[in-house]
Formats: C-alpha cells, sequence, structure tokens
C-alpha cells in the first residue's frame, strides 16, 4: 500500500520556475498575437537581437553588433543548432558529468561521442582542468561547460572557467557554455565565457529561468565571428522562425522592469537557506547551490539513486535521480527549489523520514 496517494505527492524534481510569467511579458505576446503574427527573420527580430547585443555589451563587455547574436527557440535549440553546424560524424564532445542530459543527445543525433568529463562530489561539483586536458584527442571539436550547473547549482569560479577556454584555445577546441542560469545567481558572481576568448567560444543564454517564461520558448546565443553567421542561416532551413509573439515577450522582458528578476533570486536564496540549514541540522553533508536553483542530496555511498527515487514516491516525494545526470551524480538526488518553502519543508520531512529509515 502507498504510504501517500498519488495526489498527494510533493514534486521536487521540476527544472522550470514556479512563478508566473510578469504580466507586462505576456501582454506583449497578446498584443504581438492579435496584431503581428506573422514569419519573423529567422535569426530573429532586429530590436530583439539589438536589445540582447545591448545587454550583452553591458553585462559583460561583448560587443553590441546585433549581428553577434542569434535568437533560438530556447536555449536547447540554439545549442542543437550550434552543434549542427560544428560537429561531424565520429567527433568528439566533452560534456560534464553529471549535466543536463540534452547535450549528450543532441551530440549522438548528429553521430558525434559525447565523452564524460567528472564533476567530482568531492571537488564541489567542479572540474579539473588536467582531467579535462587528458580527455581531449584528435577528434575532440567542442568542450561543453555549464555553470551555473544543472543538475548541482555549483558556479564555477571566473580562474576556473578561464582554465577550460584556455584548454580549448591550446588544442582548437570550441567552448559551448550553457549559461542560460547566469542571472540565478546567490554567492559569487557569474562568469561570461565568451567575454574570455571571443573567437573560441559560444555563450548561450535563454529567457525561460530568467523571465519565469519557459513555454515561450526564447533564448539566445553569441560567439565567434567565422561562426555565428553560419548558425544564422541554419535557423532557416532548422525553424524558419521562432514565434513572433514569443520574441515580443522575450523583448518586453529585456526592456521591462528587472526587479521581477532580483525577487525571484531572492525567493530562491531563502529556500536554499532552508533546504541547507534543515538538511545540515539533520546531519548531512551538503553542498549549498550558488546559482541556478537545484541542490544535491547526497545518499549512502554507492546507493542506486534511481531505485531512491522510485522508493521515495511512494513516500509521497518526487525527487530526480542522480542517474538521470550521470554516473558520477548516481548517489545524489536532485531537489528543485523552484516549490513554495511548504512543499519544500514537507518533501524534506518525507525524504528525511525515508533516509533514517533506510540509511
Ligand atoms: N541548459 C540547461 C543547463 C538547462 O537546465 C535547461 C533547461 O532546463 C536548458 C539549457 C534549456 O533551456 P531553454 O528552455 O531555454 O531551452
Amino acid at each position: 500500500m502507498l504510504a501517500y496517494g498519488r495526489e498527494d505527492v510533493v514534486h521536487l524534481e521540476i527544472g522550470e520556475p514556479d512563478f508566473a510569467t510578469p504580466r507586462h511579458v505576456v501582454a506583449a505576446g497578446d498584443l504581438t498575437l492579435a496584431t503581428h503574427n506573422r514569419y519573423t527573420p529567422s535569426a530573429g527580430i532586429p530590436a530583439l537581437r539589438t536589445a540582447v547585443a545591448g545587454r550583452l555589451h553591458q553585462h559583460y563587455g561583448l560587443n553590441d553588433d546585433p549581428d553577434s547574436v542569434v535568437i533560438s527557440q530556447g536555449a536547447v535549440q540554439g545549442l542543437a543548432a550550434v552543434m549542427t553546424v560544428l560537429l561531424e560524424p565520429g567527433d568528439e564532445v566533452l560534456v560534464p558529468d553529471p549535466a543536463w542530459p540534452n547535450y549528450e543527445m543532441q551530440a549522438l543525433l548528429l553521430g558525434a561521442r559525447p565523452v564524460r568529463y567528472p564533476l567530482r562530489p568531492e571537488r564541489s561539483f567542479r572540474p579539473d582542468p588536467l582531467e579535462v586536458a587528458s580527455l581531449v584527442t584528435d577528434r575532440t571539436r567542442v568542450l561543453v561547460i555549464n555553470s551555473p550547473s544543472n543538475p548541482t547549482g555549483a558556479v564555477l569560479e571566473p580562474g576556473l572557467v578561464r582554465a577550460l577556454v584556455e584548454i580549448a584555445v591550446e588544442r582548437d577546441l570550441v567552448v559551448i557554455a550553457d549559461e542560460v542560469y547566469d542571472q540565478i545567481i546567490f554567492d559569487g558572481v557569474h562568469a561570461n565565457a565568451a567575454a574570455m576568448a571571443p573567437e573560441s567560444v559560444v555563450s548561450v543564454f535563454s529567457f525561460s529561468k530568467t523571465y519565469a517564461m519557459t513555454g515561450s520558448r526564447v533564448g539566445y546565443l553569441t560567439g565567434p565571428s567565422w561562426l555565428v553567421p553560419t548558425v544564422a542561416r541554419v535557423q532557416e532551413p532548422l525553424l524558419s522562425s521562432i514565434s513572433a509573439a514569443a520574441q515580443a515577450s522575450a523583448l518586453a522582458a529585456l526592456e521591462g522592469p528587472q526587479d521581477v528578476v532580483g525577487r525571484m533570486v531572492s525567493t530562491y536564496r531563502e529556500r536554499r537557506d532552508l533546504v541547507v540549514d534543515r538538511l545540515r541540522s539533520a546531519g548531512l553533508t551538503v553542498e549549498a547551490p550558488a546559482g541556478a536553483f537545484y541542490l544535491m542530496l547526497p545518499l549512502v555511498a554507492g546507493a542506486d539513486s534511481r531505485l531512491a527515487a522510485l522508493d521515495l514516491v511512494h513516500r509521497g516525494v518526487a525527487l530526480a535521480p542522480g542517474t538521470a545526470f550521470g554516473d558520477t551524480a548516481r548517489s545524489h538526488l536532485r531537489l528543485s527549489l523552484a516549490s513554495s518553502a511548504q512543499q519544500l519543508s514537507t518533501g524534506l520531512d518525507r525524504f528525511l523520514d525515508w533516509y533514517e529509515a533506510t540509511s
């Protein structure tokens, strides 16, 4: 018999904001639907490319030329377009482990070979640049980095990002830096990788998490002058153009008040503190995430997180198994902070009851 009815399960496995999309963002999309629901240029509407280039210039000192920016259908499609341009069958792609699963799937779809580099829990989920360098072969074409990280919440220090970028420059690789959580930072600063080596790095961003608008599917990227025009061109056969209404919403998000972002980040931070305090007082050793909205819960060494996650659903709390993100996190569960403090507390009660009973 289930300990809790199904409808009673607390969902802490979900990777998208639980906040409403800001009203002015929704209104801008609605207006476009009513007045100008048409195809747009395949690299994005000029006003949005200009606003994005302005933001990247202001935040990271990147060049403010709109032609250096491509608007994509979410970061996921921007990543796929870049990989499509860069990769040939048999090429190798260095991918973090644990990582958001799509990098590996995208590489495989193109006939490329993902090669994992570990983000070990004992190194606070940070890569070891020497280990990354040792995995580079004659076939390596791309090095993927992701900070702030999904699933670990780790924010890589600027020096560490620079060390990874330097490996790519020395070995003639392209870095694809997934920076979709660049504005969700609790401690430290976000290191933009493109600013460190503009001709070797593509930085990929998203409106999804920053403005709680995952369903609009708008992202963007910037990168080398030898690469971005080709990425812009492949957008035409890949998708013709992305939704006009979604781009209008994204433009309103960028041009509108930014305190909405600050409020969401403060709420995630409060939830992070609540969860970390609770787990530490129960005697668990957890890394406090410095960004994104995830936290890795350690199980006993060697435990299978997939089985643990199944067991926990019957106890009324859903968490994502570390195995979904790679082998290095097989004994961790990912908890998402995109739930209310109340749900987090209930979920933690259930998790800790289970943990104490089974460890
Ligand atoms: N990159 C990472 C690390 C993510 O966690 C996600 C979404 O979960 C994405 C990219 C995809 O973002 P988008 O909604 O912009 O496609």
